[in-house]
């Protein structure tokens, strides 16, 4: 089983061209409504600990949600959504649809597939604080992905038992995102699609990072089919 690994939300800026609609918006791309702080560090560095392919999100959610489908309400944020049409479409034409195509493409030249999407969530929502380092989502009506989720969920505590670990915490795997449109595309026996959920304020206070991506990894790695 080969790993594609992806970050949607792994950057907060935005393309050069639109400065204008994002002039004084420098608060709002630096929280989490932005992109998801520290991310991208984590899925470079499963991407050098088990060699994967690795797409990155080149540009901030509120331009354009890569984890949203084209039609869904919240795929462009309350910046961009009142844009000129022909704006939109270029911006869909020239961000969303070639990051989700690369995707594709990677998935179907491969016998099999474990998807891991990359994110981050903040440690306090809404003034709820959220009590879990690592969220593992899945679907539960796909028994291979649930083995996998199951088994990683294992493979984490067995090397770090301190590490609380939820399943589909603190969203639903179900909910639209990258992974459930490649579920649509691809059959359960060849597309396994989990997202990894890092809470931002373990990240943080990690004190050798390297060490812990490197533990990560290999709990993907003796999670594999
Ligand atoms: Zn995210």
């Amino acid at each position: 089983m080969k790993v594609l690994l992806t970050c949607e939300h792994a950057r907060n800026s935005f393309p050069p061209d639109m400065e204008n609609i994002f002039k004084g918006k420098q608060r709002l791309l630096q929280s989490h409504r932005g992109w998801d702080e520290g991310a991208l560090e984590m899925a470079r560095g499963l991407k050098r600990k088990l060699k994967a392919p690795l797409l990155e999100g080149s540009h901030s959610r509120l331009v354009i949600d890569l984890n949203r489908s084209i039609n869904h309400r919240k795929a462009f944020s309350e910046i961009t959504k009142r844009l000129p049409q022909e704006t939109k479409d270029k911006i869909i034409s020239t961000i969303h649809r070639p990051f989700r195509e690369n995707a594709r493409v990677i998935v179907e030249k491969q016998s099999q597939v474990l998807h891991l999407s990359i994110h981050s969530f903040v440690p306090i929502l809404d003034g709820k604080k959220r009590n879990c380092e690592i969220g593992i989502l899945y679907d539960p009506r796909r028994p291979l992905e649930t083995n996998v989720a199951k088994q990683l969920k294992l493979s984490f505590q067995a090397n770090d038992p301190n590490v609380i670990i939820k399943m589909n915490y603190p969203y639903r795997g179900t909910s639209d995102g990258h992974t459930t449109q490649l579920r649509r595309t691809f059959s359960p026996k060849k597309y396994l699609g989990i997202e990894l959920e890092f809470n931002q304020a373990w990240l943080k206070k990690l004190k050798n990072k390297n060490r812990v991506i490197e533990w990560i990894a290999d709990s993907i790695q003796n999670s594999l089919l």
